[in-house]
């Protein structure tokens, strides 16, 4: 059931033993919204413990009490009377929604989260899931501490790129003056968002090669093998370096993480990617957007390959000549000679 900002505080308030959670894959937002709503929560005299069902990347380590996050085993359970579910639908937590059978507060900004929870608190146009956190000080009547404000600003700095992408509103950057004026410090958190290891720094220029033109320039992709995958620590950033190709408008990134284990991101300038990974049972924003694929390198290729063509021929970005044609956009034009 759908409900207000107002009626999801309501619900916090009436808990007493609250499990949180967020995607698996987290990122900034993920971990800084669960973060912050932990603290709320404990400042509310709530007992309060997050749950991520994955490895948490090295780049987040810096928010206050990271350290606490756990991860499930197999089996366990947690006794709680509410189990909120942030930046996702329940699909994507893991284990986690094994631990507990009680009712779901599930608040996200994916305009693709439709699910069929407890209490849903869907807000599209937010930024990120901690600028509606940030919002949701308000309603509770909790005060915004500085480890608090930097949880927020981490999640509402990675999800707009630091200020780059289109969902960064007038309402994101007022909420975010707010957070600097508390004592976070942004020069502090991008440098550590920025840190890579000198490997992942190498495989940026291996990366590259691997790039790829489809349907006359307008796609392109990279290619991330099982065998780099297992090396870097983390791929993200990859795609922006290619996303900013003149004639591109759909760029990807797919990644192959074991056998039959392919994930894949997308970013647009216009063609709304959330629907592509939907049909490929993923979701995400307009812009960008994100799915598994189970299918080897190869196949999961010509599958990303064609489901972008198919729909950028039914929203009238491609020609359907140019899909049938060959798809992959010769380079030689393109090749550095010495
Ligand atoms: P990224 O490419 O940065 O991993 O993800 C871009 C956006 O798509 C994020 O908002 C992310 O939550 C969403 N997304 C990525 N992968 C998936 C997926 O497998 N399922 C769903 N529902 N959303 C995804
Ligand atoms: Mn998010």
């Amino acid at each position: 059931m759908k409900i207000t900002l107002q009626e999801a505080a309501a619900k916090l308030k009436s808990a007493e033993k609250i499990l949180l959670t967020a995607h698996i894959n987290p990122d900034g937002d993920a971990i800084g919204s669960t973060l912050a709503m932990m603290q709320i929560l404990r400042a509310m005299g709530k007992f309060a413990q997050v749950y991520i069902d994955d490895k948490l990347p090295r780049n987040f380590s810096v928010l206050p009490f990271e350290e606490e996050i756990k991860r499930p085993v197999d089996g366990e359970k947690f006794d709680a009377d509410l189990l909120v579910i942030l930046d996702t639908a329940p699909d994507r937590i893991g284990k986690v929604i094994e631990m507990t059978d009680a009712p779901i507060l599930n608040i996200d900004h994916h305009i693709t989260n439709k699910s069929d929870v407890d209490f849903l608190h869907v807000e599209s146009d937010a930024a990120a899931t901690c600028e509606i956190i940030f919002k949701l000080c308000r309603e509770l009547d909790v005060e915004i501490t500085k480890n608090i404000a930097v949880c927020l600003y981490m999640g509402i700095a990675t999800d707009t790129g630091f200020f780059n992408y289109s969902n960064t509103k007038p309402a994101t950057l007022r909420a975010v003056a707010e957070l600097v004026e508390l004592g976070v410090e942004p020069n502090v958190i991008s440098e550590q968002v920025e840190r890579r290891t000198f490997l992942d720094v190498k495989i940026v220029s291996a990366a590259l090669q691997t790039t790829k033109l489809f349907y006359g320039g307008k796609v392109v992709g990279m290619f991330i093998s099982e065998e780099i995958s297992r090396k870097v620590e983390t791929t993200e950033g990859l795609i922006d370096l290619i996303r900013v190709i003149d004639s591109v408008d759909v760029a990807f990134l797919l990644t192959c993480k074991s056998e039959n284990f392919c994930r894949v991101s997308m970013r647009s300038k216009a063609v709304d990617v959330s629907q592509i990974a939907k049909r490929l049972g993923g979701g995400g924003h307009v812009r960008a957007a994100g799915c598994s694929i189970y299918k080897n390198f190869e196949e999961a290729k010509n599958i990303l390959v064609s489901a972008i063509g198919e729909f950028m021929v039914e929203t009238g970005y491609l020609l359907s000549a140019d899909f049938e044609e060959d798809r992959e956009t010769a380079l030689a034009d393109f090749e550095i000679s010495d």
